[in-house]
């Protein structure tokens, strides 16, 4: 808790683990320069609110926390993606003190500045070398570029965050060692798109501990590999060299995890989303991974009611989602955000279409991964420990990352055993989304 004497900045963080990453790095330059954090508005001298911008809702939400984080505290400044959409910003909130975009720490740094000097007290501003996070102790979301080269017709992000750009191979592995050190056991790999890390350096070589390493995703998920930790990747999208990371994965140097956002399987939805649309080679490929690692665990994200979706498109999804046979899967109705080209295509469909469409989705897709937990039943496996609670242990698989997939519930508590051990159990149970089991 900050001492009264130093300036105390009070922060809400919104939106995805990409954005979560964007607050860790300022709290962390906050605390570098000797500025207090208070949990509360109150026992703040003024409040920086990191927005969301991706969908409506998220806008919607963003704003809330402006006027909540205006009325509890009276001086806000404001950063992340909805930062780009300042006028709209200060039509709801003409009183916010500045505004200020996505991942541009020097600007909410300058901001913060302005409205309150930083103290130059050497010993407020020892931080710990891993920096500030969010997140539990035991694990941390890495986040190895910014940006995104697609130009997916229903997304934003490009507008709001610009191109690729990735961060050096050996500076990433630097950040991955120091979370490790300080008891990180699970690394979550993000970015807007994983699978294109080093694309804009032409995967120029860099270096760490004194070896030269190619800036590129096999490289990076091998060298992470070797750290004592799971390493899990988020938004990998499917490229063809995506399929050197699955005897990785079957080596057991990464987690058999893969968090691919598919979208649709009709292929002439794909091509209005501006998405690659090679269903049947997905599936192919999809077969062919699970060949060479048969651990391996899928999770996917698909958008029903997309403009122009016909009857036939929607039960080509559903046939894809039948075939592809994924663990995890989330599913959206389509949901128009300002600013995205797909708002200019014809025949957006009726929201009741839409509503029905997600309803028979999630029942099909509940139906497989009900099955596939199933065949978990009577297998060991290790688990993270994310909580002890009430004489149960709650933890993570291989196949669950945090916050979006599901839990393994454990009877029984040991006493020398807490979040971040990893323990080996046997599956005895499952329900809709968790795994029930006991230790070995
Ligand atoms: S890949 Fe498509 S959906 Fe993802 S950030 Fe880039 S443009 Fe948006």
């Amino acid at each position: 808790m900050a001492a009264k004497s130093e300036p105390t900045i009070g922060f809400v963080s919104l939106g995805c683990p990409k954005n979560l990453v964007d607050s860790e790095r300022i709290l962390t330059q906050l605390r570098a320069e000797g500025y207090g954090l208070s949990p509360s508005y109150q026992g703040a001298d003024l409040v920086v609110v990191n927005t969301c911008g991706f969908i409506d809702a998220a806008v919607a939400e963003s704003l809330d926390a402006i006027g909540e984080a205006l009325h509890g505290n009276g001086r806000v400044i404001v950063t992340g993606c909805l930062g780009v959409r300042e006028d709209e910003i200060r039509a709801a909130h003409p009183g916010v003190l500045a505004v200020t975009g996505p991942h541009d720490y020097e600007a909410v740094m300058a901001a913060v500045h302005a409205q309150l000097p930083a103290p130059h007290d050497p010993f407020t501003s020892l931080i710990p070398p891993q920096g500030i996070k969010l997140t539990p102790r035991h694990y941390a979301y890495l986040k190895i570029s910014e940006g995104c080269n697609h130009r997916c017709s229903f997304c934003i992000i490009p507008s709001m965050r610009g191109d690729l750009v990735s961060r050096p191979v050996g500076e990433v592995l630097a950040e991955a060692e120091r979370l490790v050190e300080s008891g990180v056991r699970e690394l979550l790999v993000v970015s807007q798109d994983t699978s294109a890390y080093g694309v804009d350096l032409k995967y120029r070589t860099d270096f760490w501990n004194g070896r030269p390493l190619a800036t590129r995703l096999t490289t990076l998920a091998r060298e992470l590999g070797q750290l004592p930790a799971w390493t899990r990747l988020h938004y990998v999208y499917p490229y063809p060299h995506v399929d050197d990371l699955l005897p990785l994965m079957a080596d057991g140097l990464i987690l058999p995890y893969l968090d691919i956002p598919l979208q649709h399987g009709s292929e002439r939805i794909l091509r209005a989303m501006k998405r690659p649309a090679a269903t049947e080679k997905v599936l192919s490929r999809i077969a062919r991974w699970r060949e060479i690692c048969p651990e391996l665990v899928l999770r996917s994200t698909f958008i029903v009611g997309f403009p122009g979706e016909t009857e036939q498109d929607f039960d080509q999804l559903l046939e894809f989602i039948q075939q592809a046979q994924l663990d995890r899967v989330g599913c959206f109705a389509y949901s128009p955000v300002a600013g995205a080209a797909a708002n200019a295509l014809a025949d957006p469909v009726p929201e009741e279409v839409k509503q029905d469409r997600l309803q028979r989705f999630m029942e099909i897709q509940a139906d497989i991964s009900r099955d596939k937990l199933a065949m978990q039943v009577g297998r060991e496996m290790l688990v993270l420990i994310d909580e002890v609670q009430d004489g149960r242990m709650i933890a993570r698989g291989p196949g669950d990352a945090p916050e979006v997939d599901g839990l393994v519930i454990i009877d029984g508590d040991w006493e020398d055993v807490g979040p971040g051990d990893f323990i080996e159990v046997l599956v005895t149970g499952y329900d809709e989304h968790d795994l029930f089991a006991e230790p070995v």
